[in-house]
């Protein structure tokens, strides 16, 4: 069993519009948008991070903008709820924001005893605020008191057609089965970054159909490369089919599918979204990685709208 992941790291997902996601995410939820660059592997598209402070994490939420992109449909084999952690008691406060915003799919339930704030994102995408003790600092930003403050990501839940090998996977990369209600099966490492709670929601559906509104990919936060490295190792002997490391410039990448559809990445904590921006200016300029540099002029003049703050 691997020792070395410590939770959530990111999640990307795809999105319609450039301007209605970064309104959702910053203005909306209150969250900081700690890098504005391009998709590294299609660089006609913007890669958009919203976090805390300084992008922890954990707390990272990112989306690739395809201009006017359908609509994904909603299946098996993809993440149906991204939940964030917020204070015990600030969910009224959230629900009257929220539907202030005019927020679709507000409402309310509870799992595993945490009350929860469903709710849908500019491209129908499924979220959910959960109430829960939290060590991380929460991120006061943009109109959002500390009483109300999202402190990074409390959970993702994977809806599979077949849970079992995706849970023997968990299993493998440290997490334990914690609890479990209905179809509903919760995974959690002991000693994570606050954000290691994995959800397995087994329905009978057919697969879902990836587009605007989808998670694109699950990232698993590793401290470094040489923890990444024994990683991806483990998971190569073990019978996965693993990339390469790859250089994202804020951190490292590997990528594996899961067995039950799941695009899952191993990113590294290092060396962070400060490595080229100063801390307070974080996710203002368009940032370019050495490779698209030179086309710096043609995706700000052809391709990428300028995005109002
Ligand atoms: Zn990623």
């Amino acid at each position: 069993m691997l020792k070395q992941i410590q939770g959530l790291h990111h999640v990307t997902s795809l999105a319609s519009s450039a301007q209605k996601n970064n309104d959702f995410f910053t203005k909306v939820l209150g969250l900081r948008r700690v890098k504005k660059t391009v998709n590294f592997d299609a660089p006609n598209v913007y890669h958009l991070y919203y976090a805390d402070a300084v992008g922890t994490p954990g707390t990272v939420m990112t989306y690739f903008p395809f201009e006017g992109a359908r609509r994904g449909r909603a299946g098996t084999g993809e993440v149906s709820v991204t939940a964030f952690s917020v204070p015990p008691g600030s969910l009224p406060a959230w629900k009257e924001r929220l539907t202030g915003f005019g927020v679709s799919g507000v409402s309310q339930d509870t799992r595993f005893d945490q009350n929860r704030l469903l709710f849908r994102g500019p491209d129908g995408e499924g979220f959910a605020l959960v109430e829960a003790a939290d060590d991380r600092p929460g991120w006061t930003g943009n109109g959002i008191s500390e009483d109300m403050a999202i402190h990074g990501f409390h959970s993702v839940t994977l809806r599979l057609a077949d849970a079992d090998a995706t849970a023997e996977l968990l299993r493998f990369m440290g997490y334990d089965e914690v609890a479990r209600q209905g179809a509903i099966t919760r995974f959690a490492l002991t000693n994570g970054n606050g954000a290691q709670q994995v959800d397995i929601e087994t329905v009978d559906a057919p697969a879902a159909g990836q587009g605007a509104g989808s998670v694109h990919h699950v990232a698993f936060a590793v401290e470094n490369r040489a923890a990444q490295l024994e990683v991806r190792k483990a998971l190569a002997d073990a019978g996965h089919d693993v990339t390469p490391a790859i250089d994202r410039d804020y951190f490292w990448a590997i990528y594996f599918r899961s067995p039950g559809g799941v695009l899952f990445e191993v990113a590294t904590n290092e060396p962070g979204f400060d490595r080229d921006e100063d801390p307070a200016h974080l996710g203002e300029a368009l940032k370019l990685p050495s490779q698209h540099a030179h086309l710096r002029e043609t995706l700000e003049t052809k391709y990428l709208s300028p995005i109002k703050d």
